[in-house]
């Protein structure tokens, strides 16, 4: 069912320096996606997964360890050479949606397509067009954000992570301000869009409510993977 290994993480250890002591966020993560998966990292607040998303989105390097991307250490990438391949390779979906509230739906979507400069302006509408259709937001495309209800921005975040056309989604608490059952039509849009585009999902909560939907689960534990177990894979 799942595709070619993705991103692979090896031993990744990371702190953070506070004054003299160091936080360890992460200690000795071994972690792999492949494509097609759709993956929820689960734990505690504290226990790492920002960090561990920020190492798989290449937002941040560890102390050690490895990170390979299709099977690519991104490790000695320039600054400049990771950004493009967030760019290309990678959505970004944020709990506070993160959306321009001076620019329309349509034009936060397309953000990040202007800056592909191979993509040209009709192909640009076409995709931003296709990317509302899959959230179902194709009527709202002259409002703007504040127009919209928490569900609604979030979904107008999503068609804004799928637009470049990633290889992987990567949503750090996506339905952390969102009401329950809001948060669990939007778990089951990404499920949705998995299952028919075969994009690949990684994202992070710590409500254990929204697991039972899931098909791989990570759990996390002051910075250790504690737990991987691939709920539906083992049962089919
Ligand atoms: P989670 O997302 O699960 O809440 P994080 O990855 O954000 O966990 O944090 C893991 C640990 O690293 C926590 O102890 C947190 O306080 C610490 N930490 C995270 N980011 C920073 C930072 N920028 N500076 C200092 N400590 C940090
Ligand atoms: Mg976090």
């Amino acid at each position: 069912m799942s595709g070619k290994c993705l991103i692979e993480l090896k031993d990744v250890h990371k702190g953070y320096q506070l004054g003299k002591t160091t936080t360890p966020a992460l200690r000795g993560v071994n972690f792999s996606l492949a494509q097609g998966d759709f993956t929820a990292v689960v734990g505690a607040s504290g226990s790492g997964k920002s960090t561990l998303l920020n190492m798989v989105g290449c937002i941040d390097v560890p102390d050690s360890g490895e990170v390979l991307l299709e099977g690519r250490s991104v490790l000695n990438l320039s600054d400049n050479e990771k950004s493009e391949l967030r760019n290309l390779k990678i959505g970004f979906i944020f709990q506070t949606f993160n959306l321009i509230p001076v620019l329309n739906v349509f034009d936060n979507v397309e953000l990040p397509l202007t800056i592909q400069a191979q993509v040209d302006k009709h192909t640009r509408t076409q995709r931003v067009r296709e990317a509302l259709e899959k959230v179902g937001l194709s009527d709202f495309q002259k409002h703007l954000p504040d127009q919209l209800s928490g569900g609604q921005r979030q979904r107008v975040a999503i068609a804004r992570a799928l637009v470049t056309q990633p290889a992987l989604v990567l949503a750090d608490e996506p339905t952390a301000n969102l009401d329950s059952v809001t948060a669990h039509k939007i778990i089951d849009l990404m499920l949705d869009i998995n299952a028919r585009t075969g994009v690949t999902f990684l994202f992070s909560t710590h409500d254990e409510k929204l697991m039972g939907r899931v098909r791989t689960v990570v759990r996390l534990q002051d910075g250790l993977i504690v737990e991987s177990d691939a709920v539906l894979n083992r049962a089919s």
